[in-house]
């Protein structure tokens, strides 16, 4: 079945997992609010990759400031380079990234069946570098703009994705300041005091989550490409020489970790960069099937000693590393694991949302939509029901939703028959519902109903703390 962006993007207003940015005043562009469900699944996201890397004796956490001294984006590079070609279009005055432009050109050529020219743009663009070289290849293959049709295009210019702003009263070039781009350079700037208060020794990485803003020409598909956005990220130092093992080692976790987390294998695959940065001996993308097709969500990168090596000349602290044993001093290489955590928030919602026929009590048949979450980050893991408003039962239910709520995140829920209020926790992907019915009251059992099987079992009471316990045992 294939699903479309606006049916995940409606579910995801309509149940408080995502909203437009400051909508009442109609909304930011690339700006996204995460509603009371979405702020859980993301927390869930987040404390899970912050778990896989941290529980473990090779990797220790940070926490940077989003600003940062603005040498540190002279020394990696963004001031120069961090740029996307953009263009306009002088009749609809839309304003494109010229190489997507380009490339979603080639993918058009593609479908029509022109293989040939396909390749031939592909090959140039490939090696395309400066504006003029991008002007050319649109004015070349007499690309249209797609709203307007029109070819009456301005030259090419470099964007700086970079949001600046100023530190201080003074609004000149000395105050400059840049919210940052990515959260990498906050543990390459901290790595010598990481290395010193730690004590560690190679290989060690540094992992940290946070806010990431790039003031992107095109904001596009949801949370996929937005000005805001949160990433994860780890550096993992090692021996020169180390590089591929640690590369190959890294990317294995980093998939593993997906699929431990209900990623369907079908979903994901891994593609090679097909530019690589001068300094990178290697780097992929893991990407997931969107909805709209095949896009990363992950980076793996080699990338030698590049990064502390520039930060030692422009900072002109030493940055080298002596080995304990050989007595050996030189500047580590780095493998780069570099995840967006809304980014991937958005896959796995696509991930889990399903549609399926399901029977109803009536014994008809009827649409159900289930978001199929690994419990780990399903926002709501248990829904409690009383199966009617009497006989003792809510009384029941309450006293159980208060003490599984103390553990774990849960909804009560006593409007409407059973049936639609299992319906709306399958919508939101909470995986079992507990009811309180007439043998509650004689025997002490309630109904665990399990999201994915519809299958029912009944529980003891005074089990149900345990039953969970083990049932959740990964999650927080
Ligand atoms: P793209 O080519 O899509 O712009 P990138 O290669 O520049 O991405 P990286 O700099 O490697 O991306 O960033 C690492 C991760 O951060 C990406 O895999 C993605 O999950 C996330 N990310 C990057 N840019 C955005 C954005 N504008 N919105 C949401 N997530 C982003």
């Amino acid at each position: 079945m294939a699903i479309t962006l606006d049916t995940i993007m409606s579910l995801a207003k309509r149940r408080g997992f995502v909203f437009q940015s400051s909508e009442i005043y109609g909304g930011l562009n690339g700006c996204w609010d995460f509603g009371p469900l979405g702020a859980e699944l993301l927390r869930n996201i987040k404390d899970q990759w912050w778990r896989a890397m941290t529980l473990r004796d090779d990797v220790e956490g940070i926490d940077a400031a989003i600003l940062m001294h603005p040498r540190t984006w002279e020394a990696s590079g963004h001031v120069a380079q961090f740029a996307d070609p953009m263009i306009d279009n002088r009749t609809s005055k839309a304003r494109y990234r010229a190489d997507t432009l380009i490339e979603e050109y080639i993918e058009r050529l593609r479908a029509k069946g022109k293989t040939q020219d396909a390749e031939a743009l592909e090959e140039r663009l490939r090696t395309a570098q400066t504006p003029e070289d991008y002007y050319a290849i649109i004015v070349d293959a007499a690309i249209p703009d797609p709203i307007s049709g029109s070819r009456d295009w301005t030259p090419v210019r470099y964007f700086n994705l970079m949001f600046k702003t100023f530190v201080g009263p003074v609004e000149d070039d000395s105050s400059v300041v840049y919210l940052r781009p990515e959260t990498a350079q906050g543990i390459f700037v901290n790595f010598r005091n990481v290395l010193e208060c730690s004590r560690r020794k190679l290989p060690f990485g540094i992992a940290q989550i946070g806010k990431a803003f790039r003031n992107e020409i095109n904001t596009k598909y949801f949370l996929y490409r937005t000005r805001e956005f949160e990433q994860m990220e780890m550096q993992y130092f090692i021996h020169p020489g180390t590089e591929q093992q640690y590369f190959d080692y890294w990317l294995q976790q980093r998939m593993e970790w997906f699929l431990s987390l209900g990623m369907k294998q079908d979903m994901l695959r891994v593609k090679p960069h097909e530019k690589l940065a001068h300094y990178a001996t290697a780097a992929v993308d893991i990407e997931f099937r969107f909805p709209f097709g095949w896009g990363e969500i992950e980076g793996i990168h080699s990338r030698t000693d590049y990064d502390l090596r520039r930060h030692q000349e422009y900072s002109g602290k030493r940055l080298e590393y002596t080995d304990p044993y050989t007595g050996e001093k030189f500047i580590p290489y780095v493998i780069e694991t570099s995840v967006g955590a809304t980014r991937s928030l958005m896959a796995f919602l696509c991930n889990a949302y399903t549609e399926e026929e399901a029977p109803t009590a009536e014994g008809g048949m009827e649409k159900r939509v289930v978001l199929r979450f690994h419990p780990a980050l399903a926002p709501v893991k248990i829904a409690v029901f009383p199966l009617v408003n009497k006989d003792g039962m809510p009384e029941r239910a309450q006293a159980i939703y208060r003490d599984l709520h103390k553990r774990w995140k849960t909804q009560y829920d006593d409007s409407g028959a059973i049936g639609r209020r299992y319906r709306r926790q399958d919508e939101i992907g909470t995986p079992f519902c507990v009811t309180i019915d007439g043998q509650t009251i004689v025997d002490g059992t309630v109904t665990v109903r399990d999201r994915d099987t519809m299958q029912q079992e009944r529980i003891a009471e005074d089990r149900i703390i345990e039953y969970f316990t083990s049932k959740l045992s990964d999650s927080n």
